[in-house]
């Protein structure tokens, strides 16, 4: 497949197998290695990649190690949405090394500013059939236009520039069929919200949906994105659509009909599981406090006072989601107790409505307008005021993720955003309607001068043809990635640190803002390593020649965090010795080169800080031959066994000094 004419495709598809669902016929066209089955890990080329400022950097730093001079992915897009407001330099310096790294490596640029990137991704390059592998984990929104995206951690997507194959285990494909169509005041988000408020946001681990049927063949593009935006609260891999005229029509606007493709699933595929809506069925619901499944009809929670509402996000910040919102508040006023902030997904959608004259109804109205960027959906502006309601079309109510403790954030559609906006409390737009008697559902219709984005025309993006960089601006704090030597026959070295058991990522790197900051820069990040539990490790990690970590039960329990990885690295950690590791940090060692080793209570107890720690065998040709037990010896006085437990690649990894060495060796020579 295109420029990956290097790979040697040893995917196939079980002989005798169904009719394939359209997720399968994706993955069939792009397997590079494993067997298409339910629960295999396969190998899948990826077509293009998407990254965001605040995993965007690590990302480049990572690729730049790889010594490669261009991506090899078909499209890769570099998007600025989470920190535009760039009120530290080093946020500033971070966007401008991004738009560096993506002018001298060939990827578009979006500038801060011009949108969310699921959004910006969506209105530009997104099209059917391809794959797109995104570090963020909204990726899977243009899913909603046959495109099979999926979210992942940062070195996988740097790897995947690389040239290499993304592993992933094969998803379990679950058909949504949609049937009937949406009643007045009923929308896409809540049709979502109607799969949360069934399924949990548990409901989707480890599956794709697939959405079919004539409720799914009614809803516009933007509909449908809203629903596989909000795919990922249901922890699902990924959620798609099957293409239609709509799709064609979609793309057609913006000058892209050339990258349609039908994509339909076989009438006899077969699904895993089933889950039938009818969408005549549907009515206006909400998400209360603080959580995406916590669902209930908006009738429910009526009356209780809003304080602020905000209308955007990658969830439902294009110009159609605006839209409607605006219609409703058109010469009315926002209640005067209530603030109403429009946060547009794209400035595309920000241009639109302002071309057309919406600004300046809403304004108006009373409203409020944001750059286009994620801002307030994390916490940075618009914070609610404290113990208040803020009613919003966003996709996450954790707690404290808008910025302040114990909110009180729901999550709804723009329709019941601008009714409340209105009323001055959480209404169902239909007793609106009713009590105000002159209030239409505003709907969408797409007239002839209807475009839903600017193609490749958008002045906002910087085209690999026109960067004005071509070496990477690394302000003072962005510093390079790290890469290890392929893994040595020898592991000697001191148990530089004895742990208790359920030491988390969080205890390794801690996630606090004031040290978080430092995320492009590792050697200036790890100093703070582990400094949770000894304040002194990281000096006297950096003062030996190598060593051990040893710990516990649970080992690197908590988030995905590759810095946890990454910075012990860094500091010349070889190996850790633990009772049991987390699955998630386990694999995150795998591909930074350390080696997990398994030990057993005794040892553990024995093992004491400070000790000499010797792997007897050869490391080098145990890890690459398949070898599980290894002996330890402590001190030159006694002798333990460690288990290995690791898959071929898992070893491949190792034995390289990590996924990033790896990718060097099988890719780098271009
Ligand atoms: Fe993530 Fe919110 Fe930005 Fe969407 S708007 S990409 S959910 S931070």
């Amino acid at each position: 497949m295109g420029k990956h004419a290097g790979f040697i495709v040893v995917g196939s598809r079980l002989p005798g197998a169904m009719g394939q669902t359209l997720t399968e016929k994706i993955l069939d066209d792009h397997l590079v290695e494993g067997e298409l089955e339910t629960g295999e890990e396969i190998g899948i080329e990826i077509d293009q990649v998407l990254t965001q400022d605040t995993t965007g950097t690590m990302v480049w730093l990572q690729f730049e190690a790889l010594e490669l001079d261009e991506v090899q992915t078909e499209l890769a897009a570099q998007y600025c949405d989470h920190q535009t407001y760039q009120f530290d330099f080093k946020n500033t310096d971070d966007h401008r090394f991004l738009r560096s790294a993506a002018g001298t490596y060939g990827a578009y640029f979006s500038r801060p500013g011009n949108g969310i990137c699921h959004q910006v991704h969506k209105e530009n390059f997104a099209a059917p059939g391809k794959t797109l592998l995104g570090s963020d984990s909204h990726t899977p929104t243009p899913g909603g236009l046959g495109e099979l995206a999926i979210g992942a951690g940062g070195l996988d997507i740097a790897v995947a520039m690389g040239g290499g194959p993304y592993y992933v285990e094969v998803p379990e494909i679950v058909n949504v069929q949609l049937e009937g169509e949406l009643p007045e005041w009923a929308t896409a988000k809540d049709i979502a919200l109607e799969m949360l408020r069934r399924l949990s946001v548990k409901g989707g681990v480890g599956k794709i949906f697939e959405y079919t049927g004539e409720g799914a063949e009614s809803l516009t593009i933007p509909e449908r994105t809203t629903i596989t935006n909000l795919g990922t609260e249901l922890g699902a891999t990924s959620s798609i659509f099957e293409t239609d005229e709509k799709t064609k029509d979609w793309l057609s606007r913006i000058g892209r009909e050339d990258e349609y493709v039908e994509l339909q699933a076989d009438e006899d595929a077969d699904y895993a599981d089933t889950v039938t809506i009818d969408l005549s069925d549907l009515e206006p619901l909400i998400a209360q406090p603080s959580m995406p499944d916590n669902v209930v009809p908006v009738r429910e929670v009526a009356g209780e006072d809003v304080e602020q509402v905000m209308v955007g996000s990658c969830t439902n910040g294009a110009y159609e989601d605006i839209l409607p919102a605006a219609k409703m508040v058109e010469d009315r006023e926002v209640a005067k107790h209530t603030e109403m902030i429009v946060a547009p997904g794209s400035k595309q959608a920000s241009e639109m409505l302002a071309r057309e004259g919406w600004t300046a109804e809403m304004m108006a109205a009373g409203v409020n307008f944001s750059e286009a960027t994620c801002g307030a959906c994390i916490g940075i502006g618009h914070v609610p005021a404290s113990d208040s309601v803020s009613l919003r079309t966003f996709n996450r109510n954790f707690e404290g993720r808008s910025g302040i403790e114990d909110d009180s954030v729901y999550l709804c559609s723009p329709e019941v955003a601008a009714a409340a906006a209105i009323k001055g409390e959480i209404v169902d737009p239909r007793d609106l309607a009713d009590e105000l008697g002159d209030l239409e559902a505003p709907g969408f219709t797409m007239g002839d001068s209807y475009s839903p984005g600017m193609g490749q025309d958008d002045p906002d993006i910087i085209a690999p043809d026109e960067a004005i960089d071509d070496e990477l601006i690394k302000g003072p704090n962005i510093g390079d990635v790290p890469l290890k030597d392929p893994l040595d026959a020898h592991l000697e070295g001191e148990a530089l640190l004895k742990m208790e058991d359920n030491i988390t990522t969080d205890h390794i790197i801690p996630a606090t803002s004031d040290i978080l900051k430092f995320r492009s820069n590792v050697p200036k990040l790890s100093e703070f390593t582990l400094s949770r539990v000894d304040d002194t490790f990281a000096e006297r990690a950096k003062q030996s020649d190598g060593g051990f970590l040893v710990a516990g039960e649970n080992y690197g329990q908590g988030s995905s965090r590759e810095h946890a990885a990454l910075c012990p690295m860094y500091l010349g950690i070889e190996g850790v010795l633990a009772q049991s590791f987390a699955r998630i940090h386990k694999a995150n060692l795998f591909n930074f080169g350390l080696v997990p080793l398994t030990i057993d209570e005794d040892t553990y107890a024995r093992i004491e800080q400070g000790d000499d720690i010797e792997i007897v065998d050869d490391v080098e040709e145990g890890v690459k031959s398949g070898q599980e037990t290894f002996t330890v010896r402590v001190n030159d006085d006694w002798e333990a066994e460690a288990e290995l437990d690791a898959s071929e690649r898992e070893r491949r990894i190792l034995a390289a000094g990590g996924k990033l060495s790896l990718t060097k060796q099988q890719y780098g020579e271009g």
